[in-house]
């Protein structure tokens, strides 16, 4: 049913077809409902007039009133500005335009009293205000007292009069017709506890703020608003799933005391008890488990896997584990072999590069229940893959991998749905894993296995490459194995490769005496893994390689990570190359690299990189730097359009209306409450 928020722009006085459709292609707004939600990203503070001798460069968008002393240009062609000097009783500033000279030269006069508003910045020594707003005095405007909101809009947009002053007034048309129209969206229990501003009184104050106050409560109100109803929405997802969705019932630990009591080469920290607690008492409540497990780089999350995949082989069930990269299930497979071999426990490999005739052999055997556990990579999405019984699936790395693959994964039984586990070292911000995987359960490895040395990260600029090789030496020369990593973007692979190849060439120059590996995504699988091998193997003592080493491998005597042309990297990548390193009992080192030229968002990832440690702090400063729609393409798509709310700011609004949505279903789980 078309209500009055899907009525079309074009309908609204003082829009017309033709803005209609302008703003239809600018801005994306099409109905009522977009364009009441298009709120302003900023307010001009009209509420107070500045003295001139008060402003300066480090004032926001300032409000003065006075009037013009003089009127002049100078300059010729494109050089060519207007300059006028404006006072009141307190000094003196210049304002200057450098366009449309010939328009503003015609209204400007002298001994009128204006109202001017812009940005104070500093031009040899002298304070102006560059292409201001301008405003003749009326007694209307004159006591100021208001906020201009700053709308987001175009060029196209401002020549057609729909700057943000347009655009304000056709929201005040708007949210005029509107108001009779707009109901409460919130219970009245909600908005008592958070003393929410009421729905009608926040449109009018988002759009028309009277004071500070009102605004905030305005944008705090609607904000909770966006954020509550999409964690309700996840919050009622994951109950209905929960209650619909039976999971085998896994409850046989012989195999694991076994493992236990006679394999497990070291003693398992206290995070990594706990969680293998909880997903056993996952796997035997008779549902169907979907739980991330978050744990940064290091701390031991294969061998979690592998634990839990121990609770579905006893109880006759397959196993799956699916990694990212050819390498990382090959690692994966090579290391977890051992044990398996030792429990009499049947494991199989599948990846991209399994050759037909082995791959038949493997979908009988899977299809049979002769194997247990199956590592690889997406290919074991594949339809022909199919078990006898599969009970539980791991994913690996998560961020590499799509919802719709994570769902694909519920078909591989036809009976019941196989139990979850997405396991990932990327550091989600909380608020950002509430909103991407908020239907999910959340385990978290918050400890690293003991005895380890925090890695040293430093800064080096490549001026200092000598010095750089030098450290390498001395660590080779110790038994350590070191790791180089170049940058490979898409887009600019070309020239990336021919960096990397260079610079592989200079290391091989400058160690001639040591055996080096390269690795890269243009080699065959197969020379890939023949490298990568003699590295592990301990062969090779430096690895050349790009990306391709970035997730997951475990390497524990590797003890340098250089990192070439650093700034390239985002951070959540640097913080995953940095984790290949510090794995074993010796101290580790990560050294960024980079020109001196850097940008300024290059800096802060290069000193938060060698402030901290923590990957969690990383994600933060990474969503800071970002923002999450960004991120949103880089980890995996499901970030919600937000309106109002902003992952990397709200954080807390975002915690109480989750809490507020749960308490919600807990009451009423149907919502059939009005
Ligand atoms: P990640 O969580 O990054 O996947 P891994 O599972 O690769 O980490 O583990 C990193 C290294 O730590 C491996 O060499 C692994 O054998 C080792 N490890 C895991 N758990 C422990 C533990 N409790 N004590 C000591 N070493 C451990
Ligand atoms: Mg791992």
């Amino acid at each position: 049913m078309a209500g009055f928020f899907d009525t079309h722009i074009e309908y609204l006085k003082g829009v017309g077809p033709q803005k209609a459709a302008l703003i239809n292609k600018e801005l994306g707004i099409f109905t009522f409902r977009e364009l009441i939600q298009h709120y302003p990203f900023r307010y001009e503070d009209r509420t107070r007039f500045y003295q001139i001798s008060e402003i300066n460069p480090d004032l926001p968008y300032v409000q003065i009133k006075g009037k013009i002393r003089s009127i002049e240009t100078s300059g010729e062609g494109r050089k060519k500005r207007l300059v006028a000097r404006f006072t009141d009783n307190s000094g003196e500033t210049e304002l200057v335009w450098f366009k449309g000279i010939q328009w503003v030269i015609k209204k400007l006069k002298t001994g009128v009293n204006y109202i001017i508003v812009g940005k104070a910045t500093a031009f040899n020594g002298v304070i102006n205000i560059v292409h201001p707003e301008i405003e003749v005095l009326t007694e209307q405007n004159a006591a100021g007292g208001y906020f201009q909101p700053v709308y987001h809009t175009t060029e196209k947009l401002k020549s057609r009069y729909l700057d943000s002053k347009g655009i304000s007034k056709i929201q005040k048309e708007l949210v005029k017709r509107a108001l009779p129209n707009l109901r409460e969206t919130l219970p009245p229990s909600i908005g008592e506890k958070y003393s929410l501003m009421p729905k009608q009184k926040a449109i009018i104050n988002i759009h028309f703020p009277s004071n500070t106050e009102t605004l905030q409560k305005a944008k705090f109100r609607l904000k909770f608003e966006e954020l509550f109803y999409i964690q309700l929405r996840l919050l009622k997802l994951k109950l209905s799933r929960s209650e619909k969705f039976k999971g085998q019932f896994l409850n046989k630990t012989e195999l694991l005391t076994t493992f236990y009591q006679e394999h497990l080469p070291f003693e398992l920290t206290n995070a990594q008890k706990n969680v293998i607690k909880e997903i056993y008492y996952d796997l035997r409540s008779g549902k169907q488990m979907n739980r991330l497990l978050q744990g940064d780089v290091g701390s031991g999350k294969t061998m979690v896997a592998f634990i839990c995949m121990l609770l579905a082989v006893d109880s006759k069930a397959q196993a799956a584990l699916m990694a990212p990269t050819e390498i990382l299930a090959d690692q994966h497979y090579e290391g977890l072999k051992e044990y398996a071999n030792q429990l009499g426990i049947k494991i199989g490999k599948l990846t991209g590069s399994t050759r037909t005739k082995e791959r038949k052999i493997l979908h009988t055997q899977l299809e049979s229940g002769e194997l247990d556990i199956l590592v690889g990579t997406h290919a074991l999405l594949e339809d022909k893959v199919q078990f006898k019984n599969l009970g539980l699936c791991i994913i690996d790395e998560q961020h590499r991998f799509g919802v719709a693959q994570r769902a694909k994964l519920w078909s591989k039984n036809a009976y019941v749905y196989p139990h979850v586990l997405v396991m990932t070292a990327t550091p989600i911000p909380r608020t950002l894993a509430m909103t991407l995987y908020g239907d999910l359960d959340v385990s978290v490895i918050d400890e690293l296995p003991a005895g380890r040395k925090p890695i040293k990260t430093i800064h080096r600029y490549d001026a200092n490459r000598l010095q750089v090789f030098g450290f390498i030496r001395e660590q080779i020369q110790k038994g350590r194995q070191v790791y180089i990593v170049y940058p490979l973007i898409e887009g600019s692979e070309k020239l990336d490769y021919k960096d990397l190849m260079d610079g592989y060439e200079s290391v091989q120059r400058a160690f001639s005496e040591y055996q080096i590996s390269i690795v890269h995504g243009k080699m065959k699988a197969q020379d890939k893994d023949f490298e990568m091998q003699r590295f592990v193997k301990g062969e090779t003592q430096i690895m050349v390689a790009t990306t391709v080493i970035e997730v997951g491998v475990n390497v524990p005597n590797a003890s340098v990570m250089v990192i070439e042309n650093t700034e390239r990297f985002g951070l959540a990548q640097l913080h995953q190359l940095r984790g290949r390193v510090g794995r074993g009992a010796e101290q580790s080192y990560c050294i960024l690299m980079s020109g001196y030229k850097l940008s300024k968002e290059g800096k802060t990832r290069i000193e938060t990189m060698v402030r901290t440690n923590n990957g969690f702090e990383i994600a933060d400063t990474d969503l800071q730097l970002r923002g999450p729609g960004d991120l949103n393409g880089t980890l995996q798509s499901g970030v919600p359009e937000l309106s109002i709310a902003d992952l990397s700011q709200d954080g807390k609004i975002l915690q109480i209306a989750r809490e507020s949505a749960r308490e919600i279903l807990e009451k009423d789980p149907n919502l059939e409450e009005p």
